[in-house]
């Protein structure tokens, strides 16, 4: 086996017993970022000697026989929205260029704090507000499977760079999909956790009440490790919670899996859609009972996402006023400042989003808007728990379409936020979902949607972890 192949467990077990040094390791995989960047263009930044310099100390470590962690030499990458120190922190965005993280988030910290190494910087849609990381004002991020298409995105380089054997694992962060479309998109397996159980601390706010960071891997037992690792209590951040991380006994044989018909209807292309209904087919075969549901109210949900969303990003992205953070334009005064600095930091789907949001927040329109999106928000969210009084999981496809091509919607926004229509539900609910590889169109990878009630990540893993196997 070449070493880009091995799982966290398998790197920790070699590591361990000396088959090859941390700093191999890494440099295999440095050497394998080198040769695929030219053609996907997943990083924005490869910190090189810092990598190489963190394996050698885990090599010395290891070499005097002191403890390790797992996660201790696994090679990874973190999507430029969250910080880690001493490193530019982008977020995509012309704002923020020469922006360098003042302190680790608390998921690159945790990270930090059990070994792994952090390879660089993935691009990603500016400000995390997009579906194809076209958005990026830095540099355009290709699909391994096929160099014509997009990635998806947010999160397309974390993607990118586990699909294309640039790094074990990468931090992604998904707001209405941003995790779990581009991980379906590229065939990787991707986790949007439950609104608070990983901490947003250090993560750049796109919609507050939405964010979350996640795991992508290749596989569904990579997720769970970094999870876990990442997961918990923070005191900077008010609406993380701890969850209970026994172990669950979750088999196929006797679990009910959801099947909302609203997620099977129009729009949905029909090999998408039959890659989805062999999954299900097999998952009963292996014993599951199949119900079929109904979400009422998630057919509200992309106009409800795209209200409370850009309202939250309008609010988020007042700080970046040309005064505390990067770019600032000199003017004759303060507004100018903020007009000059704003006006030229921003692309344009920034400026659609924070013009949408304002006006959904302003008097006259906010009872219209901003109120009723909120008040649609609880009864998506009561579909939900609704439904999981009768069954444990719900199945559904990620994306309507398979990866589409670089170029096709960038200029039609409306199309471009169709993406999203089958993972936003979710996020408004705020309940765990995971992305699993589950078959290809062609050579373009679908993605299944396991989606569990809140706080059951580790029931989800079990059910991942099952069908890899039957897939
Ligand atoms: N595509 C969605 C948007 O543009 C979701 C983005 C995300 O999850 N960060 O808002």
């Amino acid at each position: 086996m070449e070493l880009h192949q091995f799982s966290i467990k398998q790197i920790h077990q070699h590591l361990l017993q000396k088959d090859f040094s941390a700093r191999e390791l890494v440099g295999h995989y440095l050497g394998i970022i080198k040769k695929e960047e030219p053609k996907i263009g997943a990083f924005l930044a490869v910190s090189e000697d810092e990598a190489l310099e963190q394996a050698d100390y885990l090599d010395e470590k290891i070499k005097q026989g002191q403890e390790v962690s797992l996660l201790a030499g696994a090679p990874c990458a973190i999507k430029d929205a969250i910080l880690v120190k001493g490193q530019k922190c982008t977020a995509g965005s012309r704002i923020l260029e020469n922006y360098f993280a003042p302190y680790d988030a608390t998921a690159v910290a945790e990270l930090k704090k059990q070994g792994a190494i952090i390879l660089g910087k993935t691009n990603l849609d500016e400000f995390a507000m997009g579906s194809s990381t076209e958005h990026s004002a830095f540099q355009v991020t290709r699909n391994p499977h096929d160099l014509t298409r997009v990635p998806g995105g947010t999160s397309g380089g974390s993607a990118c760079a586990v699909a294309a054997n640039e790094c074990v694992f990468a931090l992604g962060s998904d707001t209405g999909g941003s995790i779990r479309q581009p991980a379906s998109f590229c065939g990787v397996v991707g986790l949007k956790p439950t609104y608070g159980a990983v901490s947003r601390y250090g993560l750049i706010a796109h919609a507050s009440s939405l964010d979350q960071i996640g795991p992508l891997a290749k596989t569904t037992e990579d997720c769970q490790i970094i999870f876990n690792a990442i997961k918990g209590k923070d005191e900077n951040d008010a609406t993380s919670a701890d969850t209970d991380n026994s172990s669950v006994n979750v088999d196929l044989k006797n679990v009910k899996i959801g099947i909302p018909q609203e997620y099977f209807g129009e729009g949905l292309e029909k090999a998408t859609r039959e890659i989805i209904e062999g999954v299900i087919k097999k998952a009963q075969k292996a014993g599951a009972e199949i119900r079929k549901i109904s979400l009422p109210h998630s057919k509200y949900a992309l106009a409800c996402y795209y209200l409370v969303s850009t309202s939250e990003a309008s609010a988020n992205l007042a700080r970046f006023d040309g005064i505390k953070y990067g770019l600032s334009q000199e003017a004759n005064d303060l507004a100018e400042v903020y007009f000059k600095s704003r006006g030229q930091g921003f692309g344009s789907e920034v400026k659609r989003r924070i013009m949408l949001g304002t006006f959904a927040l302003s008097s006259g329109y906010y009872d219209a808007f901003y109120i009723k999106a909120q008040k649609a928000r609880a009864l998506i969210k009561q579909d939900f728990d609704q439904v999981f009084e009768q069954v444990d999981f719900i199945f559904t496809p990620v994306s309507p379409f398979p990866a589409f091509k670089i170029g096709e919607k960038i200029d039609d926004p409306l199309k471009m936020y169709l993406s999203d229509i089958l993972t936003v539900p979710i996020s408004l609910a705020g309940v765990p979902a995971l992305s699993l590889p589950a078959g290809k169109d062609g050579h373009l990878p679908v993605g299944l949607q396991i989606i569990s009630r809140p706080f059951n990540e580790q029931g989800i893993f079990q059910i991942g972890q099952q069908l890899e196997k039957i897939l």
